[in-house]
């Protein structure tokens, strides 16, 4: 099939490669050029493990180009993807910008090609509120009047980042809202490639499509939300979260997957998820208690880390709590294998002790860039782990990257001028903290404070 995608970010890139891959051919589009140049060279602008590889295999087979031109990109599209970012506006509420400058752009090209063109599928991929669909055909379809043909659809898309690639070749699930069952058996036709194992399609209505979506991430979401509740009273009470997860996630109703007690969701999907929920309640007068609770929880999860970190300063040497304090992060990006900074639990924790006057080095294996992008020279980004520990009073553990699970403890304690480590993602048990004679917070375990 000839596919376009609007939007080379994290799924339409993926999208677009990961098609391309299995015989189709696709242009992928975006108003970014210098985005759409380092893909010209086959360079991607964006980390993603496995995804260079997949990019340089697919450029040189010519299965795979980029453009800025929606026309050329479009003209010959069977289907074209609408990839682009939806994400909260400051009232929490979906900023469609980027989804009805998208529905505008292919509403011109159909035009120009006028009613003779073959008819092309519009899937909108974005995650977007329950209705978008409809109404991008609806924006497309006054545009372009009642002689030219096209079809709608929906099909949201359950990558992740980190494991994106996987992810999009082997689906737990493809969901796909139609019109028609003409439409439908398309979408069937595209993804049959990818659930061999036998996974499942679902073809449905676009509504409920749309709602798949919201329905699963607000899901995910709320399970990361309740184990920090749980912690969080573990705290009070003296109990251990990780024997309490232990003990209840061997429940198979219950299961072990998204309950991590730590520094909460971040990312360019939970939050803004969870919120969409809860405006789409808001405006069909429909309470969303749980939402409210699992996005109010979140927020306050970073507060209360970071009230950690002030009263152990705030003990140690009143008045003058963090200021002057050097606070050496490792991990930036919002979870592993991903350089996505957006919404990470890092980058609020490093402004907010800025704000008190600390000094923030960091370091992340893959995100340093884009931090370096978002904060400026405020913090003091490094190429290794260690380079950021040295001198510091304490270290904050804010990303569960596999190379900061097993420190060498000795060589940090000789870096470092405090012993102190606040441990955002569990990574280290107290006793080990404790023997090696480092003070250490976590979430939902005692503090080993050592002096
Ligand atoms: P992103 O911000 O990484 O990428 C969006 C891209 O769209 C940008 O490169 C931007 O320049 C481009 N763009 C915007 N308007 C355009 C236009 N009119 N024409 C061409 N390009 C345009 O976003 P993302 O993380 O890939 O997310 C895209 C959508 O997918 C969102 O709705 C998101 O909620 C959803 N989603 C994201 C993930 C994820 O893990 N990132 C997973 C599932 C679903």
């Amino acid at each position: 099939m000839k596919l376009s995608m609007i939007g080379t970010g994290y799924v339409g890139l993926v999208t677009g490669v990961c098609l391309a891959n299995c015989g189709n051919d696709v242009v992928c589009l975006d108003v970014d050029k210098a985005k759409i140049e380092k893909l010209k060279g086959g360079k991607s602008p964006i980390y993603e493990p496995g995804l260079d590889d997949l990019l340089e295999r697919n450029i040189s087979s010519g299965r795979l180009r980029f453009s800025t031109d929606a026309f050329e990109s479009h003209k010959d599209a069977d289907m074209i993807f609408i990839c682009v970012g939806t994400p909260s506006d400051e009232r929490g509420h979906t900023d469609m910008k980027y989804i009805h400058s998208a529905a505008d752009q292919i509403a011109e090209v159909l035009i120009k090609l006028g009613p003779a063109a073959k008819s092309k599928v519009v899937v909108v991929k974005s995650t977007v509120p329950v209705g978008t669909s409809i109404m991008v055909r609806n924006r497309i379809r006054e545009k372009v009047g009642a002689e030219i043909k096209f079809e709608i659809a929906n099909n949201p898309e359950f990558l992740k980042e980190g494991a994106a690639i996987d992810d999009f070749n082997k689906p737990d699930r493809v969901v796909c809202g139609v019109e028609n069952e003409a439409t439908g058996q398309r979408m069937r036709d595209l993804y049959d490639p990818f659930v061999r194992n036998g996974h499942p399609i679902y073809i449905m209505e676009i509504l409920s499509s749309e709602m798949v979506k919201y329905a699963s991430n607000a899901m995910l979401a709320c399970k990361i939300s309740f184990i920090n509740e749980m912690a969080n009273l573990c705290e009070a009470y003296g109990a251990n979260v990780t024997r309490v997860r232990e003990g209840m996630c061997a429940d198979k109703r219950i299961g072990n997957q998204f309950l991590y007690p730590g520094l909460g969701y971040g990312g360019s999907c939970f939050p803004k998820d969870t919120l969409a929920c809860i405006m789409m309640g808001e405006k069909a007068g429909v309470p969303t208690p749980v939402n409210k609770a699992v996005h109010e929880l979140n927020q306050g999860q970073r507060d209360r880390f970071f009230n950690k970190i002030m009263s152990h300063f705030k003990a140690k040497d009143a008045p003058g709590g963090l200021s002057g304090k050097t606070l050496a992060f490792w991990g930036i990006a919002f979870k592993p294998k991903t350089d996505d900074i957006r919404e990470a639990p890092a980058i609020t924790l490093m402004r907010k002790a800025l704000g008190y006057g600390a000094k923030c080095k960091a370091f992340d294996p893959v995100a340093n860039e884009n931090a370096r992008r978002d904060l400026g020279p405020a913090v003091d980004i490094v190429d290794d782990m260690y380079s950021a520990a040295e001198g510091a009073d304490a270290l904050i553990v804010a990303t569960d990257w596999d190379e900061f699970k097993s420190p060498d403890f000795d060589r940090l304690a000789k870096l470092m001028k405090g012993k102190v480590i606040f441990d955002g993602r569990n990574l280290y048990r107290p006793q080990q903290l404790a023997d090696n004679k480092f003070s250490h917070y976590s979430v939902g375990r005692a503090p080993v404070v050592s002096g």
